[in-house]
């Protein structure tokens, strides 16, 4: 014979333990143990929940929960906005074989009416629920990674080959402020790699055109544009707004200017160079793994350091190597996976083998060593010249 509902509740009641929102404040406090559940649809999670809460809508229940929750000894809160998802959630969680589960009688409503701390996640519009779907799928992402990601702020240093490609997924991936430091114009030669650049902005500041394309790509980010030529004197002030930086610079003086203002100012330096068919990339983070000088303390003497207007470059290059920029950028706003700290990846294109070698942070090293001889900037251009008017 069918069950009606109030017999169904009636046999859940004998079955679980209900528990105050007195109790359950109490058993939180006093257990880590507990997994507290919200059973609610996403979109009543999304406007406030308790907060440890893992989100786990009824309708997925029986399909996930053995992911969230995979030791049935585990002590589980469930809880629903009044009590009754709840109880029916935690029955259900009893006939798996989940031995210790209790319901929160009165739900989220009893447990705001008696004052209790409630948290807000990022509140998503309409739009970017769609545009970061494909995010919100993965358990590494998911709406708390891509709050992150929207919050995030990082610095490019060009928006040339490396700057182009690495700002585009970044924007497109919903990094939501975007510096962009470039003093340079838009060049016919740029754009066999430089993509956020196009035919009719021959002329323009790269800046300018990188923002015209990021916006269009995704509304969500701010660009904030710096049309000048990095030095000593703006870079402190310019990255102390921003979590992280990437260098996507071309030439000697700048990537040391970059790896010195970070290590002084404690930011991660994701660094990126090409020459030719092969490239490198790497995370240069202060306090856990070597800086660019720990590799290569002097820079190469001038000649030996041809830019890619003397020496070439293949266009696929700096795409391969931006977008490995771009994915250590969001790994390290996410916090998650092996990022490329205390390892320099090579690519050589020419022969399709990629190797990554361990790099070691170097303790005599000027910068970062344990008796650092250099506290602040210096004059980048005289010391990547030193060598050629020593030999001079
Ligand atoms: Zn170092």
């Amino acid at each position: 014979m069918a069950k009606t509902f109030q017999q169904l509740m009636d046999e859940a009641r004998k079955e679980i333990r209900e528990v105050t929102v007195q109790d359950a404040k109490e058993l939180l406090e006093n257990n880590g143990k507990f997994v507290l559940l919200d059973v609610r649809e996403k979109d009543e999670y999304r406007e406030g929940h308790l907060e440890r809460a893992v989100s786990l809508p009824r309708g997925f229940l029986e399909i996930k929960v053995e992911t969230t929750v995979p030791e049935k000894s585990t002590p589980i809160i469930a809880y629903c906005a009044g009590g009754v998802r709840s109880l029916l959630a935690a029955k259900a969680l009893r006939e798996m074989g989940y031995r210790d589960v209790v319901s929160m009688s009165g739900g989220y409503t009893a447990w705001k009416a008696a004052g209790y701390k409630w948290v807000q996640d990022y509140q998503f519009t309409p739009d970017q629920l769609i545009r970061y779907s494909r995010h919100f799928l993965l358990p590494e992402v998911g709406e708390e990674g891509q709050a992150k990601l929207l919050r995030a702020k990082v610095l490019m240093v060009g928006a040339g080959g490396l700057g182009s490609p690495s700002a585009y997924y970044l924007a497109a991936a919903g990094v939501g402020t975007l510096g962009i430091v470039d003093n340079d114009v838009v060049d016919l030669s740029n754009l066999q790699r430089q993509i956020l650049h196009s035919n009719d902005r021959v002329g323009m500041p790269k800046t300018e055109s990188a923002k015209m394309t990021l916006q269009a790509l995704n509304p969500d980010v701010k660009i904030i544009p710096y049309q000048e030529k990095l030095t000593s004197q703006n870079i402190m002030e310019i990255i102390k707004d921003y979590d992280i930086i990437v260098d996507g610079c071309d030439n000697f003086p700048t990537r040391y200017l970059v790896n010195d203002a970070c290590v002084l100012a404690k930011k991660p330096n994701v660094h990126g160079s090409i020459f030719q068919f092969e490239g490198q990339a790497s995370v240069f983070y202060p306090g856990k793994g070597p800086c660019y000088r720990c590799l290569y303390p002097e820079p190469p003497p001038p000649e030996m350091a041809p830019s890619c207007q003397e020496a070439g470059v293949l266009g696929v290059l700096p795409g391969l190597i931006g977008v490995i920029q771009a994915l250590e950028t969001i790994k390290l706003i996410l916090g998650k996976g092996d990022t490329l700290v205390g390892r320099l990846l090579c690519f050589n294109t020419l022969t399709m083998e990629i190797s990554t070698l361990k790099l070691k942070a170097d303790r005599a090293c000027p910068m970062c060593g344990d008796k650092p001889t250099i506290h602040q900037l210096i004059d980048y251009e005289e010391f990547c010249n030193l060598r050629a008017s020593h030999a001079a």
